[in-house]
């Protein structure tokens, strides 16, 4: 990783040094999408596929429990719905809404040009996330705690993004875009604006194994992975499953 001096900060907030570093590029929906298809192909040491998908509503991790007869092990990964399951009731939750914006910009298709870029400053933040050779870049973004007053996108803000990351990122324009122009921003193709709510919690970020669960006369273990979401939590979650499994062995087929 190298740091060195940014120049002349535009605010008094704003940090006078630029960070920067190599790191590996993900398509995210691309990638759910093989996972999913992975997970749920017929496996060469196993009877079906390591996973069946089953979509609903639980009141709780009880009921999720009850619906694999024998499971002997619930991760509990439900993001906000942490505050509403009957048995977890978890009030540290609690939503940051967010407005990003995705657009083509063909340039980006080029890994030697897609890079991520991110400014954060009080007044808020600005980033550039390519989804990996697709040319498809995010833009973002919001951070509003505690707001979910209203779930459509705002023109307004739409309008901010756009512009703030052509100032950071003038490689998103077409070739044929000024980069001088501080209108060009106009000319980025937007394909779609998203909103949504971040499942965010009160003192960070909760990995951990619980008590038990009793269901038909068995113990079921329960393993908390909610409040963020990466790599290092399913890491940290493959590890609170073996500690289980030393002490209490499988039971069903997850
Ligand atoms: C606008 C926006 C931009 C973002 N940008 C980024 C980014 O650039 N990088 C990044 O790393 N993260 C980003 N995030 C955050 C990222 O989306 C979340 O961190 C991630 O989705 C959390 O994953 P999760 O699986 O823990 O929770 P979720 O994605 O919230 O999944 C929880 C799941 O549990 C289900 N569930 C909850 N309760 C129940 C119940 N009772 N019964 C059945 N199902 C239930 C829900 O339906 C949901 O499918 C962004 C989020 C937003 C809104």
């Amino acid at each position: 990783m190298k740091m060195y001096p940014a120049g002349q900060p535009k605010s008094t907030d704003e940090a006078p040094y630029l960070y920067e570093f190599e790191s590996m590029g993900l398509n995210v929906p691309r990638y759910l999408q093989w996972l999913v298809k992975r997970l749920g192909e017929p496996h060469k040491d196993l009877p079906g596929p390591p996973v069946r998908f089953l979509r609903g509503y639980v009141p709780s991790l009880k009921a999720a429990a009850e619906l694999v007869p024998g499971a002997s092990l619930v991760i509990n990964a439900t993001g906000l719905g942490a505050k509403n399951l009957e048995d977890v009731r978890d009030d540290k939750m609690y939503p940051i809404r967010g407005q990003t914006v995705l657009v083509y910009a063909p340039r980006f298709r080029d890994p030697k040009v897609a890079r991520c870029y991110s400014r954060i400053t009080k007044e808020g933040a600005t980033y550039v996330i390519p989804r990996a050779l697709s040319g498809q870049v995010i833009l973002g973004g919001t951070f509003d705690v505690r707001k979910t007053d209203t779930l459509s996108p705002s023109a307004d803000v739409t309008d901010r993004i756009l512009r703030n990351c052509v100032e950071l990122a003038p490689e998103l324009l077409p070739e044929t875009a000024d980069p001088n122009d501080p209108t060009a921003y106009v000319t980025l193709d937007v394909l779609r604006n998203n909103i949504g709510v971040r499942p965010a919690r009160e003192g960070g970020v909760r990995v951990e194994l619980d008590k038990p669960l009793h269901v038909d006369g068995h113990d079921v273990g329960v393993i908390h992975a909610y409040g963020i979401a990466s790599y290092g939590v399913a890491a940290e979650v493959g590890a609170l499953v073996d500690q289980w499994r030393s002490t209490h062995g499988p039971r069903a087929k997850l």
